[in-house]
């Protein structure tokens, strides 16, 4: 079966929308978040306009700071110490990736862990690994985890998960969540011998690689529950192009007992999360639960 993450995504919107409502009415406090875009990738214009759309569509406030592609890291690094000493700003997000000039670990490095709703500063990271309370936890992981359980149920205990890639946004941080969960937990990568045979033996495979229709269906365990991350562009037999994800969807979708699709999957929950989490640190900026 396929793992609906469009409507899971929306139903999670729903729920925010709700926790957002109480918390203006109750503490007078509006979740915000701020986005800062460097330079014009059309990829990531796009996905900022639906970052923009939904934070709006929720009664959170979205600020949108777009700018040029020569903007110097000092620069960039000085807006990010306005922004961390500003209270109406709970969440901050630079869209990566930013241009070459710029050093991606610095300015990540520079957002108050507190405002860090992508989840990628190390005291997050660290929160994270530790399982302590209160960490910003990386958005795509949160939304794989929240798909796999909407097939599983809540209880992943004692499941076998194999993660393939080991990325620090993707395979990393989701391998500690579903560890969180009581998995066992495999991080296979590009070094891993035998892949195929370390596939098959996951109860939930999540595969994070960027490799169009990696995953085969004799890959995979009759039955497990499949989380699909990737996204690549490929092109069609027709002249045109299509999104697929890391795994051969058509293939796999026989074997498995549940998929999430790409498009409709993992990305949807992306920026759900992304606005599950800028909740949670206007949350904290009043310390509230
Ligand atoms: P990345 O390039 O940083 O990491 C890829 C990982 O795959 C690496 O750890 C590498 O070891 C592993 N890998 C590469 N070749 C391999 C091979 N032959 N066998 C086994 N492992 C191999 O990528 P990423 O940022 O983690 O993203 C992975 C994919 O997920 C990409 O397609 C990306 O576009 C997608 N993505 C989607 C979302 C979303 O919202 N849906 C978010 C982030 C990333």
């Amino acid at each position: 079966m396929n793992i609906d993450g469009k409507l899971t995504a929306k139903i999670l919107r729903v729920q925010l929308a709700a926790e957002v409502t109480e918390l203006k009415a109750r503490y007078n406090i509006q979740p915000s978040l701020t986005v800062i875009i460097v330079a014009d990738d059309p990829a990531s214009h796009v996905y900022v306009k639906n970052k923009v759309k939904q934070t709006q569509e929720i009664g959170m406030i979205s600020n949108n700071i777009k700018l040029p592609s020569e903007t110097t890291e000092n620069h960039l690094l000085s807006l990010l110490k306005q922004l961390n000493n500003d209270d109406s700003v709970h969440g901050i997000l630079v869209q990566l990736p930013l241009p070459k000039h710029i050093d991606e670990s610095a300015i990540i490095s520079a957002i108050s862990p507190d405002k860090d709703v992508d989840g990628f500063h190390a005291m997050n990271s660290g929160r994270l690994f530790n399982g302590e309370a209160g960490a910003l936890v990386p958005c795509t992981p949160q939304g794989c985890v929240l798909l796999a359980k909407q097939h599983l149920g809540e209880d992943l205990s004692g499941l076998h998960a194999v993660v393939i890639g080991r990325s620090n946004i993707v395979g990393k941080p989701v391998a500690m969540l579903l560890l969180q969960e009581n998995c066992t937990v495999t991080i296979s990568h590009s070094k891993t011998k035998n892949l195929p045979a370390m596939c098959k033996q996951a109860d939930i495979l999540i595969a994070a690689v960027g490799i169009a229709n990696f995953v085969k269906a004799d890959w995979v365990k009759t039955g497990a529950t499949v989380i699909d991350v990737g996204i690549n562009r490929i092109s069609t037999q027709e002249g045109t192009t299509k999104l697929v994800g890391d795994v051969d969807y058509d293939a796999v979708f026989n074997k498995c007992g549940a998929i999430t699709p790409v498009p409709g999957g993992v990305g949807p929950m992306t920026i759900a999360c992304l606005l599950k989490n800028t909740l949670a640190a206007a949350k904290n900026s009043i310390q509230l639960p």
